[in-house]
């Protein structure tokens, strides 16, 4: 996790590209070095030894998907991230050969880039697809062993934060999403993306899966509302080999005295469709304990329809990277117009998340998309805000919300 000994080798043939990704991952902890040709590139590859690599797919006399190839005939086992001014689909192609050919691909990302979205990428991979340039305090880079993750779940570090998701027809709350953090005794609160991955390595995910069940059943069966609300958890891959998961999750339920029809369990396209025997095996386990269970991410993943069909699932969450650029950018609002209508069809519940503008809102509502969840709405709050949101928040704030731009 610490960025000790990360170097990035940056191919690009354009000289404010690579200052900006250079200054970037400098700032992030990493030594960086550039090349302008890919034969450059080779050669300095073989004696620097890379940890990271970007790669430039439209280069002059070599295209990067050469590149790309012959990385992979060298086996070559760096982090690589494919940058182009191409569009998401271009990326996207070069990224499924590349990984086809046995390449880390850790992401995309198309020009101009944000600096958040260069961070989150070089930040160790993380989920691997198209993050969505997000803005947050400045990611805390800590050393986690296990033995840091125990103590900290002893000393109660980790904390829920709650973000509402709102019924777009009528306007309502319908429930909350809980995301961790840790509140680090010396580093502040950090982000999950900087600690899940270590986290899940560490073999830590079943006690911090646990802990933040109870801490968010427990929060929701303290709550005092009139229509009983929802409560979304976020479950990773690892959390599948875990035989406990079910009867434990379960068991939570039972002991806040909250119906498991009440918790949405969202679990994101890639580690549903990569773990199909054993994904399989736990949802359908939690779909006949009462639980709900969401595809998060939806669209960044590689999945067919068909792989996804399979698969019990009842809510689906199409990820914040499309919705914040639907306004920008026709792929992406073809992708949310064509996820909105496929979930209609299916009879699944259809979530927006990253909803950050009354554009995006209006929209989404008019696409009959069903539930909405953002920065526009609320952020994530701690407990006793999220409460106090619920309290003072009127469906009729709807109104002139989404019909006006700065409501
Ligand atoms: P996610 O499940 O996709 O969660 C949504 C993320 O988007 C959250 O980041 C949230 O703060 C952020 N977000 C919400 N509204 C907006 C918006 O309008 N615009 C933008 N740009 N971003 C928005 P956060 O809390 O940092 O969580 C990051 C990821 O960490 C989550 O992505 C989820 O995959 C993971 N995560 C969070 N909590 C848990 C957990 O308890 N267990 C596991 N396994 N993963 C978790
Ligand atoms: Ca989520
Ligand atoms: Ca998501």
């Amino acid at each position: 996790m610490t960025p000790h000994g990360m170097r990035l080798l940056i191919l690009d043939d354009d000289a404010e590209v690579v200052k900006f990704i250079s200054h970037v991952a400098e700032t992030f902890g990493f030594e960086t070095r550039a090349a302008t040709l890919p034969s450059e590139m080779f050669s300095i590859l073989a004696e620097w030894k890379p940890t990271h690599l970007a790669i430039d797919l439209i280069m002059p006399d070599m295209d990067g998907v050469e590149v790309l190839r012959e990385l992979a005939d060298k086996s070559v086992q760096a982090a690589i991230i494919v940058t182009s001014g191409m569009g998401i689909k271009v990326l996207e192609a070069a990224r499924q050969s590349g990984i086809r050919r046995g390449l880390n691909i850790v992401g995309v990302l198309p020009k101009p880039f944000s600096v958040q979205a260069l961070r989150e990428l070089l930040d160790g991979g993380k989920k691997g697809t198209l993050q969505a340039p997000t803005i947050r305090p400045a990611a805390h880079i800590v050393s986690c062993s296990k033995p840091d993750f125990l103590e900290a779940l002893e000393a109660g570090q980790f904390v829920l934060y709650y973000q509402p998701k709102i019924d777009l027809a009528l306007g309502n709350i319908v429930g909350f999403e809980a995301l961790v953090r840790w509140d680090h005794p010396v580093y502040g609160l950090i982000f999950p993306d900087t600690f899940i991955r270590a986290a899940e390595e560490c073999g830590v995910m079943t006690p911090l899966t646990y802990r933040c069940f109870d801490i968010g059943l427990q929060w929701l069966a303290s709550i005092e509302h009139g229509s009983p609300l929802t409560i979304s958890m976020n479950i990773s891959a690892v959390n599948f080999i875990d035989l406990d998961l079910v009867d434990r999750l379960h068991w939570s339920c039972l002991r806040s005295k909250i119906d498991p029809s009440r918790v949405t369990l969202e679990l994101t396209e890639t580690s549903a469709v990569d773990n199909t025997a054993a994904a399989f095996d736990v949802m359908s386990r939690l779909r006949i304990k009462g639980f709900t269970i969401g595809i998060d991410d939806f669209g960044t993943g590689y999945s067919t329809m068909m792989q996804l069909m399979r698969l019990p699932f009842s809510e689906i969450k199409i990820d914040r990277t499309f919705v914040g650029t639907m306004h920008e950018n026709q792929e992406s609002m073809t992708i949310v117009d064509s996820t909105i209508e496929l979930g209609q069809r299916l009879g699944l519940t259809t979530v927006a998340e990253g909803v950050e503008t009354a554009m995006q809102m209006r929209t989404l509502r008019k696409l009959r998309c069903d539930v909405a969840q953002g920065y526009y709405i609320a952020r994530p709050m701690i407990e006793h805000q999220a409460k106090r949101f619920l309290a003072e928040w009127s469906p009729r704030q709807m109104g002139p919300m989404i019909w006006t731009e700065h409501g």
